[in-house]
């Protein structure tokens, strides 16, 4: 009797064992689908249709780690990522090296990231370009540098003025939902800002590691119906103002950063990470993104 309890178990099991992950899916789709963009779902649970690439080299920027093939995006993502490669050479960088951006077709990802899944989200290097003629094989090679001290409170010796300069231009564009970077960055932005600094300082949110990357987040683009917006919105949540206060202090406090262990910690059940989606656990419609020409 155990046995057969055991078997029907095992049965009912197996539809679930043979679900591809959605991860896996989306990373054997080597080029986007054609047609107009469309972002569909939330950052972190979703895909996207139309996206473009971010082309590999171009004349501000380069795009790192090629292999992933995660240089694509709505081509209001890659817009945005040209434009703001060309602004910084004011702050004497040549221009910026990028990270990920998404997969062609968007989704979730087989390593690292839980969002980049709507082709609104990049990652941009903390390391000014030495040089913008970097081989496909360099760029796997050379990492991006943390500008945050060891002990998490500060900024390094990496630090200069110019990123402060880069982080406001990244920030103060309208195209721009939210930034993150390590609290020990936004910590050192918010050193001697005014009132005149509280708007693009609103769109900057601490967050773990982001010591060697700034992550920009876009809004929805106007007219994509199937894109939800990130709720609160950064108003929200810095209740109208720069986020330079005690939210933003503990961050860096030893309370945060060294709790002391819970004697008797509650367990928490299993969330699943988008690692472990499957085509079920996204919006309809990215079936559609998946199979689509
Ligand atoms: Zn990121």
């Amino acid at each position: 009797m155990k046995r057969l309890i055991l078997l029907a178990l095992l049965a009912l099991a197996q539809p679930a064992l043979s679900e591809t992950l959605a991860a896996k899916l989306f990373a054997a789709k080597t080029h986007p689908t054609t047609g107009p963009a469309l972002p569909i779902g939330t950052y972190a649970r979703g895909c996207a249709g139309g996206n473009v690439e971010l082309p590999e080299t171009g004349p501000t920027w380069q795009a790192m780690r090629l292999k992933r093939n995660r240089n694509w995006g709505n081509p209001v993502l890659v817009d945005y990522l040209e434009d703001l490669s060309q602004a910084v050479t004011a702050f004497g960088w040549k221009g910026l090296y990028i990270g990920d951006l998404g997969n062609p077709r968007g989704g979730p990802m087989v390593s690292g990231h839980a969002s980049h899944q709507m082709g609104l989200d990049a990652d941009v290097w903390f390391l000014p370009p030495a040089r913008l003629d970097l081989t496909a094989q360099e760029r796997e090679k050379i990492g991006a540098i943390s500008i945050r001290s060891e002990d998490q409170k500060t900024v390094n010796e990496n630090w200069n003025d110019s990123y402060r300069d880069v982080l406001k231009a990244a920030a103060s564009d309208p195209r721009v939902d939210r930034i993150f970077v390590a609290a020990a960055i936004k910590l050192q932005l918010c050193k001697g800002a005014t009132a005149a600094d509280t708007a693009w300082l609103q769109h900057i949110r601490p967050e773990a590691a982001h010591q060697d990357h700034f992550h920009v987040r876009l809004k929805c683009p106007a007219g994509s119906d199937l894109c939800q917006t990130q709720k609160p919105n950064v108003t929200e949540l810095s209740k109208g103002g720069s986020g330079c206060d005690d939210t933003l202090k503990y961050w860096v406090s030893n309370a945060y950063l060294h709790p002391k262990p819970n004697p008797n910690p509650t367990p928490k059940p299993h969330k699943k990470g988008p690692k472990e989606f499957t085509m079920a656990d996204l919006p309809a419609q990215c079936a559609a993104v998946l199979k689509g020409k």
